[in-house]
């Protein structure tokens, strides 16, 4: 089969060295099979998500000699696309309003899951048409789908057998946001599936998100792409990078560092060479492979502190 890998960069500020990693490992292993390499901009949340900040991340992208294929997908030019996989949900009998504030979804009574997420409760899921009328009066309701008391499960390229039981796991999810913008968890699969993407790499913060993505697959009539998520980047500390982390942001970086010193350190960092030396992204193709990427957080190269 035709690899196509992706980089769906979220343009809310400048790349960091999380992101360069990611854009680095999806490029390598899409051009190590001599497949093809898209990019998506997921700007949905056009307020948080300017244009100009896209066009950073083209040009970071261009910096660091990670070139991509074909057109750049803009999800903010993709409401109608989106709306039609909506319908299908609707259609199916899966959907339904949500009226829940924020503060009311972090109050209910609902288990904690140990990363943090909060399982939604259920509240919204059985009102009456005439509640639903009756509460539209005063709020916008987001869009939540039913989910099955179902497990999905998938190998995940780095990190293996991963499963999930969606209502223990996340509950009932949004799919629309109350102001209308299309949730991640919709678009992601939508676009990754319409673009004929194989292959999704990403950080692993995300890989409980992945088996929500591999249920819309299905319902979709998609077949899934494979998943390989990244380990992530941590300081001596262990503490995880963040995009708060904007000393370490590529606005900065390339004033102190050439890319090659970048990619050379991040690819060491990653198990995919034995030293830091500086070294051109497509320098690093011919010696790639997961096998190599370990299953632990990656320890940030000493260079950039
Ligand atoms: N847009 C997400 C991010 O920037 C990545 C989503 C994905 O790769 O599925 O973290």
């Amino acid at each position: 089969m035709h690899t196509i890998g992706r980089f769906a960069p979220s343009p809310s500020g400048r790349m960091h060295l999380g992101n360069v990693l990611c854009a680095l490992l999806a490029w390598l292993s899409a051009r190590k099979q001599g497949g093809q390499y898209l990019l998506r901009i997921e700007d949905l949340d056009t307020m948080r998500c300017p244009r100009s900040y896209a066009e950073l991340i083209l040009d970071d992208l261009h910096w660091l000699g990670l070139d991509w294929d074909g057109e750049i997908l803009y999800q903010s030019e993709r409401t109608t696309v989106y709306e039609r996989y909506e319908s299908m949900l609707r259609d199916k009998g899966l959907l339904y309003p949500c009226f829940c504030s924020r503060a009311a979804l972090h109050a209910a009574s609902a288990p904690h899951l140990s990363d943090g997420r909060v399982v939604y409760a259920g509240t919204c899921r059985d009102l009456t048409p005439d509640e639903v009328a009756e509460r539209r009066k005063t709020r916008a309701p987001a869009i939540r789908v039913r989910v099955p008391d179902e497990e999905i499960c998938f190998t995940d390229g780095v990190f293996g057998v991963y499963c999930e039981n969606l209502s223990d796991a996340c509950g009932d999810f949004i799919i629309r946001r109350s102001d209308g913008v299309f949730a991640y968890q919709l678009s992601v699969v939508v676009d990754d599936a319409l673009s004929g993407v194989t292959e999704v790499v990403r950080g692993a913060d995300l890989i409980s998100s992945t088996p929500r993505q591999i249920w819309l697959h299905r319902l979709f009539g998609f077949m899934p792409p494979a998943f390989v998520h990244i380990p992530l980047l941590c300081d001596h500390d262990g503490r995880r990078l963040s995009k708060r982390d904007d000393d370490l942001d590529l606005g900065l970086l390339r004033q102190r560092f050439a890319p090659e010193q970048i990619i050379g350190a991040l690819a060491c960092a990653a198990g995919l060479t034995d030293s830091p030396e500086p070294v051109a992204a497509d320098g690093l193709i011919a010696g790639f492979s997961w096998e190599k990427i370990p299953r632990r957080d990656l320890l940030l190269p000493d260079a950039f502190y």
